[in-house]
C-alpha cells in the first residue's frame, strides 16, 4: 500500500525550512511568473504559486485520463472539422453572444473563400476533476475506495493550454520535498512528467510540415505575459529538438501593423514567413479591444500559415460544444470505435442545455431547485466566469426566461474529495489547509483533413485550491501548481 501523504509534516521549522529550499528550488529551475512582464519578457521573476507537496491521485484515476486522451484528440479534431455539427452546436450562442460570434465570422469568411492550409495543430488538455460519492469510508491510504471516486470532465482547453512548461519542474520539485520531509515514494508514484517536450514536438513537426527551412514560429502573446516563462520552456525545448527553428513572439497589434499575405497568402511578419501561429491569446474579448485584432485574427486565419489552434478549434473547445457531444449519440457520430467512445463518455458529467424550449426551460427550474449542486458557465476561458450557488440562482430567476439564458450551459457540480496540503502563494501564510485538486491532461495533434500525422498523450498536471473556492485558475491567483502521487487503491 503507498504512503499516505495526509499526515504532512506539522512542525514549524521543519516545513520553514522545506519552504525555503522549495522557493529557491523554484526561482532555480525555472518555475516563476514575471509579474509586469511585457511581450518580450523584461522583468523580475518570482516563484510561481505551488503546493509544497504533491496530492494523492488513485493510479486508476490516472490512468483513465491518460488512456483516453488519444480518443478526445480524435474527436475534437474531429469536431472542429464538422462544419455542420459546429452551426448546429454554435447557432443559439452566436445570436446573443458578440465575441463567438466575432469568431464565427472569421471562421465563416475563411470556410467560405476556401482554407489556404489544410494542416492544423492542436495543443490540448483535457482537465478533470475526481467527484467522491462517498467521503466517509475511508481507505488506509486516507482516499475512499475507487468505487467511490469518479472521474469527470470539467472543460476540454483547445487554445492556450498553458503550465506544460513550468509543471515539467514541478515533478522534481516534489521529489525533493517529499525526500526532505522524509516521505517514500517510487518512480511510478511520481512519474516524469515533460509536457512542453510534446508540445515542443507538435510544434516542430508542424514547421517540418510547412515545408520552409527559413520560414519562423510565431508564438503569439499579449501585451503584458506574467506567465512567459512557461512560454519560453516551449521555445527552448523546441530549440533542443530542432535549433534551426526561430521562434519570434509578438501581438495581435504587432501583426495587424508589421504583418501582411503575400499573393499566394504566406503569411509575413516583419520580414520573416511565418510557418506556424502559436496563439497563447486571442481567447478573451479583452485580447480584441479593436477592429486591429480582429483584422489582424482575420488575416492570420487567411494564411497559409499553420495554425494552433485554428478559429474552428478554438470554438470546437466553446463549453457549448461539450454539452452538445454530451447528447446521446453526438460522440458516436465522430469515434467509430465503441470503446473509444465508452472512454470519452464515461468521463462525462451532467451537461444542460439552456436553449429557449422546454429543454432548457427544465433545466433553469433544475438549477433554481438545488442551486448547490450546478454550475453556470458562459462561452469564456482562462478563469473568473463561472457562475454558483445564490448568484447563480437570482441570475437564473431574471434571465431565465429570455434568451440572455443561451449565453451559457448548464453543469453538474463536481465535489473532489479534500486533501490536507501547503499552498505556497506570495502574500498568504503558511497554513495546511484543506485542498482540491483539478487535473489536467496534455495532447498534441496534427491533422490535415484526411491524415493524423501525430496523435500523442504528453504529460499531466495538477492545480489544486483551498477547497471552497469555486474558479480554479493560477494566473488569475485561484490555485496553484501541483502534481499528483499516484497510489494505488
Ligand atoms: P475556464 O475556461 O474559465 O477555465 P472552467 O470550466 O475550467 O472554465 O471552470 C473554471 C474553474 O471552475 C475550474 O478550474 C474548476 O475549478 C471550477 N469548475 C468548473 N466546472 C466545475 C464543476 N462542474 N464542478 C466544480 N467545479 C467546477
Ligand atoms: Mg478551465
Amino acid at each position: 500500500m503507498a504512503t499516505c501523504l495526509c499526515n504532512h509534516p506539522q512542525d514549524t521549522d521543519e516545513i520553514q525550512h522545506i519552504l525555503e529550499v522549495a522557493r529557491d528550488w523554484a526561482l532555480t529551475n525555472g518555475m516563476v511568473f514575471k509579474p509586469d512582464a511585457s511581450s518580450a519578457g523584461q522583468s523580475q521573476a518570482q516563484c510561481a504559486p505551488f503546493s509544497l507537496f504533491p496530492s494523492v491521485v488513485p493510479k486508476q484515476i490516472f490512468q483513465q485520463a491518460v488512456t483516453c486522451m488519444k480518443d478526445f484528440n480524435t474527436l475534437m479534431y474531429r469536431v472542429a472539422q464538422d462544419h455542420d455539427f459546429l452551426e448546429r452546436a454554435l447557432k443559439s450562442v452566436i445570436k446573443v453572444d458578440p465575441f463567438v460570434r466575432g469568431l464565427w465570422d472569421i471562421y465563416n469568411q475563411v470556410r467560405e473563400e476556401g482554407m489556404a492550409q489544410p494542416i492544423s495543430l492542436d495543443l490540448f488538455r483535457n482537465d478533470f476533476m475526481m467527484n467522491t460519492s462517498d467521503k466517509k469510508n475511508i481507505t488506509s491510504a486516507g482516499i475512499p475506495p475507487s468505487s467511490a471516486l469518479q472521474l469527470r470532465q470539467i472543460e476540454f482547453n483547445t487554445i492556450a493550454a498553458s503550465f506544460g512548461g513550468l509543471i515539467g519542474a514541478a515533478t522534481h520539485l516534489h521529489r525533493y520535498t517529499l525526500d526532505l520531509a522524509g516521505k517514500p515514494y517510487t518512480s511510478s508514484e511520481m512519474p516524469d512528467n515533460d509536457p512542453a517536450r510534446g508540445f515542443a514536438a507538435g510544434m516542430v513537426k508542424a514547421w517540418e510540415l510547412y515545408g520552409n527551412p527559413d520560414a519562423v514560429i510565431l508564438f503569439l502573446v499579449s501585451g503584458i505575459e506574467s506567465n512567459i516563462i512557461d512560454q519560453r520552456w516551449l521555445e527552448f525545448k523546441v530549440h533542443q529538438q530542432n535549433s534551426k527553428i526561430r521562434v519570434i513572439r509578438g501581438t495581435l497589434l504587432d501583426v495587424h501593423a508589421k504583418g501582411s499575405l503575400s499573393d499566394d497568402k504566406k503569411f509575413i511578419l516583419d520580414k520573416s514567413e511565418v510557418a506556424v501561429v502559436y496563439l497563447r491569446t486571442g481567447y478573451g474579448e479583452d485580447s480584441y479591444t479593436s477592429d486591429k485584432e480582429w483584422s489582424a485574427r482575420l488575416m492570420m486565419e487567411r494564411s497559409r500559415a499553420v495554425k494552433c489552434p485554428t478559429v474552428r478549434s478554438q470554438l470546437s473547445g466553446c463549453k457549448k460544444v461539450q454539452q452538445e457531444l454530451a447528447r446521446s449519440g453526438a460522440v458516436e457520430g465522430f469515434v467509430e470505435d465503441p470503446k473509444a467512445v465508452k472512454s470519452i463518455r464515461d468521463t462525462f458529467a451532467g451537461l444542460y442545455s439552456l436553449d429557449m424550449g422546454t429543454e432548457g426551460d427544465d433545466a433553469v427550474k433544475l438549477a433554481i431547485s438545488s442551486p448547490e449542486k450546478y454550475v453556470l458557465k458562459p462561452q469564456r476561458e482562462g478563469g473568473g466566469h463561472n457562475i454558483y450557488g445564490e448568484e447563480m440562482k437570482k441570475l437564473l430567476e431574471e434571465m431565465g426566461s429570455t434568451k440572455e439564458r443561451e449565453k451559457f450551459i448548464l453543469m453538474e457540480r463536481i465535489f473532489p474529495l479534500p486533501e490536507k496540503n501547503y499552498l505556497i502563494k506570495s502574500g498568504i501564510p503558511l497554513t495546511l489547509v484543506d485542498t482540491v485538486s483539478e487535473m489536467g491532461i496534455y495532447g498534441v495533434h496534427i491533422g490535415d483533413g484526411d491524415k493524423e500525422h501525430l496523435n500523442n498523450q504528453c504529460g499531466h498536471m495538477l492545480r489544486t485550491k483551498m477547497e471552497g473556492t469555486d474558479e480554479g485558475g493560477i494566473v488569475v491567483g485561484f490555485a496553484v501548481l501541483d502534481t499528483p502521487y499516484i497510489v494505488d487503491v
